[in-house]
């Protein structure tokens, strides 16, 4: 350990949240042991217990603001039991939810240890390894994906915050006035944006909070493959501008939210340059994906846009949160989000500039989240995740075509590790119902039957109408017998169910 001839008082000063090095051992200790059993003990869980609000309201007791305090070791005794017997566990092997992964442990010890320094990387004076450590994970992580690794970037909480800061870096950057001062609206034109009709709901947050507009987003139509649709695209580019609107971005989605599909990302990237709009990706999904050796042209696409949206806690498995932007100019951040107040005293030698992160999105003081994903990333490698993504991706695949085996189930789409399906009772057409309506219900039900079972976990889609249960696969603990096990979990709810709400149906018709 490094040490300093620096005057120390040894009489530390008592205060009530200081640890003696002896008391955060016995607990930090015990704490470690507890968390190695619990997730050696998760695929033998239920992934969740599926209690109501009330009664979790209820374990936490009295509501009053203690007034005095507790020792730290009977609260941690306290608070492991609420965690580890009160939760949904994502890294529970059969968790196929929204987009959420199963956390690397070692993301775990990451957090425990950036808190413990606690840099506030808004500031390379006050971060200096992490805002560097920070750095480099941007540029591992445009390496991983094959984006320039001189683009500029920032690690953000998520997704969402993701796609906000390359929104805000393309409304500056391209808005023919200076949203900064005059606000959006010039001469009653309107700033447009293009999204697919499949695009994240960050798009109406975005639009409704930055000044744009709800209105002002254009929703184009997706072929049969929820793909955007180009010609729709380009038609309405050349609608806007002829009626004097100010189009300024499209938006482009690596892996849509609903059924993982990717838009056709070199031929939208060839349209933002012949009108002169900034390219923004999506990838907050998909992204990685674009490290597997068959990656497909079409995700390859999201190396040619301005900005590109990643979530390091989906496929990278980094325990939340952890977003990130990469913008090809790294000036342009700094353009839409640096100033300068006197207060500060940040800046570094012209001949070796420090990069203070405050300056390049929407927060001031920040946290150490690279951490997490720098250790991932020196954990595995990239080929760490080219095997881990590839395996999810097989898995998937072996899901659809295992659902294709069963008549009861009719698997519907398939992309990256997104894979739909639906329960269909065999002799439901020889009846009088509406089929197609009796479907959507049943399969709500099955969908919320089978996500309180505790059993496996899967989300629902809306594909042309058809309620689906889909089954996203970003989780390195599944394995084949975890897939196998999905169809016949589905099935024998899907019979109850059937069996207790089609007489109903047919009563009521
Ligand atoms: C998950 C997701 C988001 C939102 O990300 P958060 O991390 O939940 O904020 C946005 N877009 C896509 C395509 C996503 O999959």
């Amino acid at each position: 350990m490094s040490s300093s001839n620096l005057p120390v008082n040894l009489n530390k000063r008592e205060s009530p949240l200081e640890m003696h090095a002896d008391e955060f051992r016995k607990v930090g200790y015990q704490l470690v042991d507890q968390i190695a059993e619990f997730l050696d003990g998760l695929p033998h869980r239920s992934v969740t217990p599926d209690e109501s609000p009330q009664k979790i309201r209820e374990l936490l007791g009295t509501d009053r603001l203690p007034e005095n305090g507790s020792p730290a070791g009977d609260l941690f005794n306290e608070v492991t039991d609420l965690l580890f017997n009160h939760s949904l566990f994502n890294g529970h092997p059969r968790f196929w939810g929204y987009i959420t992964s199963s956390a690397a442990p070692i993301g775990a010890l990451a957090d425990f240890l950036a808190s413990s320094v606690n840099p506030n990387v808004g500031a390379a004076k006050l971060s200096p390894i992490a805002s560097e450590i920070e750095a480099q994970t941007i540029r591992w992580l445009a390496d991983l994906i094959g984006y320039p690794r001189t683009c500029g970037g920032i690690l953000v909480s998520g997704g969402n915050m993701a796609n906000f800061i390359g929104f805000l870096a393309a409304r500056k950057l391209k808005a023919p006035w200076n949203p900064d001062k005059q606000g959006l609206s010039v001469e009653n034109k309107r700033p447009v944006v293009y999204v697919s009709k499949e695009t994240h709901t960050w798009i109406d947050k975005a639009a409704e909070l930055f000044g744009v507009g709800a209105t002002s987003v254009r929703w184009i139509e997706t072929n049969n493959k929820q793909q955007m649709d180009l010609e729709a695209l380009e038609q309405q580019i050349v609608t806007d501008i002829a009626e004097e609107h100010l189009p300024f971005l499209v938006v482009g989605t690596a892996g849509t939210v609903g059924t993982g599909a990717i838009d056709p990302l070199p031929e939208i990237a060839a349209i933002c340059k012949k009108y002169n709009l900034w390219f923004h990706v999506d990838g907050a999904y998909g992204a990685p994906a674009v490290v597997l050796p068959d990656a497909s042209i079409q995700l390859k696409g999201l190396r040619e846009a301005d900005s590109i949206a990643l979530d390091p806690h989906k496929w990278l498995y980094s325990p939340l949160e952890a977003g990130c932007t990469l913008v090809r100019n790294p000036n342009h951040l700094l353009e839409t989000f640096s100033h300068h107040p006197v207060y500060y005293n940040f800046d570094g030698k012209d001949e070796d500039p420090s990069i203070n992160y405050y300056e390049f999105g929407l927060q001031n003081s920040r946290g150490f989240r690279a951490l997490k994903v720098w250790l991932g990333l020196r954990q595995v490698g990239r080929e760490g995740y080219v095997q881990m993504i590839g395996d999810d991706i097989a898995l998937s695949h072996h899901l659809f075509e295992t659902i294709g085996t069963y008549p009861e189930l009719q698997a519907v789409t398939q992309n990256l590790s997104i894979t739909t399906f639906r329960f269909v009772p065999q002799d439901l057409t020889k009846t009088s119902l509406n089929v197609e309506s009796y479907l959507n219900k049943l399969n709500e039900e099955l969908l919320n039957r089978l996500q309180s079972s505790g059993e496996a976990f899967v989300s629902n889609a809306l594909v042309e109408g058809k309620y689906l249960l889909r089954a996203c696969i970003v989780n390195f603990r599944t394995t084949r017998y975890d897939v196998e096990l999905l169809p016949q979990i589905v099935i024998r709810l899907g019979k109850e169910i059937d069996t207790k709400m089609r007489p109903v149906a047919l009563q009521t018709l």
